[in-house]
């Protein structure tokens, strides 16, 4: 009989850990929600059109050996080794059985509990949330060119404004720079000089976890782009027409972008499991979960309390591969040494035709370094199919512009 185990989520960590295990060894099911691997680094270029939704998303089914279950975990009762779950679509509930376990949920986008956020912005996380954006960005410019509005209004429809200067804040922002620059230009003339586009940042500067010279070149790059960046600012309160800021400010909005944050799901919020004052699951240097014997987590939704790792998709991708592996060598009676992170640095979209590269061999930014960065995530897509996609999808923008289509 083989060893049932359960992977929750169809993330980096989980799809890397699917990649290592021996279908041989284990009875292998996913519960997730999503029935697709996101390549979440290249979302903001699907706001705007400069990549096809498609292009970044591989169907889990095309994973072989494995049984894929398309619903929530509700409940994880680690003393029976049961799974509740809900089925995503139909809401009906079933239980699942398992051996071992391996968690990896990621977080949720957090809004703080400011009044307004959850109802009248967009979060950027899922492909959906990347449709949703795209769509508005263009009614706005559709509601900015219909005859007989006031100058207010059509100011108001072309006030974008982006909450988080965070990397996914500044990709976004750096996306919708260049479709403004590229695109609006020659298909909404005359609408130009209405178009304002603000960043706001609780802290001091932009892309924080950043070398310091790296966030000064993006303050200086978006300045010069005319993105109006506050910084030391936070939202205090948005409602269907307004954005409330903490200096007293107030304007009306066409679209806000929320990615100010992110916190631990449900399922971890309410499990019983061991978890620290942020949401995030406590595990050991193996990744197992602090006092259990057969439940693993990684990613986003865990960490090691005297070894904390950037929350990155480079982390979950290396402990999904680590605990992958391991995994395979426990059921064979071999010996495991414990994960090791190999920092490999960050790199981030600006617009313009420049990217940001922070790594401990390299630091730099500029046009190169957008070619660097190109060339990085065209590898890191999963298969053929996504790489053709890309590269066809970045020809077809450069040839042809963003499809400003709206459906
Ligand atoms: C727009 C955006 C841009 C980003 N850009 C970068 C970047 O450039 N570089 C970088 O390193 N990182 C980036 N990140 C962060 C990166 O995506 C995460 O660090 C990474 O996805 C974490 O992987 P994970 O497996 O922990 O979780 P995720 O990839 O978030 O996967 C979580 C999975 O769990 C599923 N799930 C959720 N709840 C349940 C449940 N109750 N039951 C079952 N399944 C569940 C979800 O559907 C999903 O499939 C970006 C994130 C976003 C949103």
């Amino acid at each position: 009989m083989k060893t049932k185990l359960v992977v929750l989520g169809t993330g980096f960590g989980a799809f890397s850990a699917l990649k290592e295990l021996d279908s041989d060894i284990y009875e292998i099911k996913i519960v997730s929600p999503r029935n697709h691997f996101l390549i979440t680094c290249l979302l903001p270029s699907t706001t705007v059109g400069t990549l096809e939704f498609r292009s970044i998303i591989e169907p889990i089914r095309n994973v072989k050996n494995v049984t894929y279950i398309q619903a929530f975990c509700k409940h994880i009762d680690e003393t029976n080794n049961k799974l509740q779950c809900v089925d995503a679509d139909t809401k009906k509930e079933f239980t699942l059985d398992y051996d071992l376990l391996i968690i990896s949920v990621g977080e949720v986008t957090n809004s703080y509990n400011i009044e307004g956020v959850d109802k009248y912005s967009y979060f950027l996380r899922e492909v959906a949330d990347a449709r949703k954006i795209r769509i508005k960005v263009i009614d706005c410019f559709e509601n900015a060119s219909i005859p007989g509005i006031t100058e207010e209004e059509k100011k108001s429809y072309l006030r974008f404004v982006v909450c988080g200067g965070g990397p996914t804040g500044v990709e976004f922002a750096a996306e919708l720079h260049d479709f403004i620059e590229e695109d609006v230009r020659k298909k909404y003339p005359g609408l130009e000089n209405d178009i304002e586009v603000i960043l706001i940042e609780a802290g001091k500067t932009l892309l924080n976890s950043f070398d310091a010279k790296l966030s000064e070149y993006t303050l200086k790059i978006f300045k010069r782009q005319k993105i109006n960046v506050m910084t030391n600012s936070y939202i205090t309160k948005v409602t269907e027409n307004e954005i409330f800021v903490n200096n007293g400010s107030h304007f009306s909005y066409g679209l806000l972008v929320w990615a100010a944050g992110n916190t631990g799901t449900e399922l971890i919020r309410n499990s019983t499991l061991p978890k620290n004052n942020r949401i995030k699951l406590v595990i050991d240097h193996y990744l197992k979960v602090n006092g259990t014997k057969n439940v693993y987590a990684i990613g986003d939704c865990t960490e090691i309390p005297d070894e904390p790792f950037p929350v990155t998709a480079q982390t979950a991708q290396s402990q999904g591969k680590y605990l992958g592996k391991s995994l395979n060598k426990l059921a064979k009676g071999k010996e495991i040494k414990p994960f090791k992170y190999k920092d490999l640095g960050m790199l981030a979209y600006i617009g313009s035709h420049k990217a940001l590269a922070n790594t401990n061999q390299y630091k730099g930014s500029g046009f190169v370094t957008w070619l660097f960065w190109r060339s990085v995530y065209v590898t890191k897509l999963v298969s053929l199919k996504n790489k053709i996609l890309v590269l066809f999808d970045w020809f077809k923008t450069f040839v042809f512009g963003r499809d400003v289509s709206n459906f």
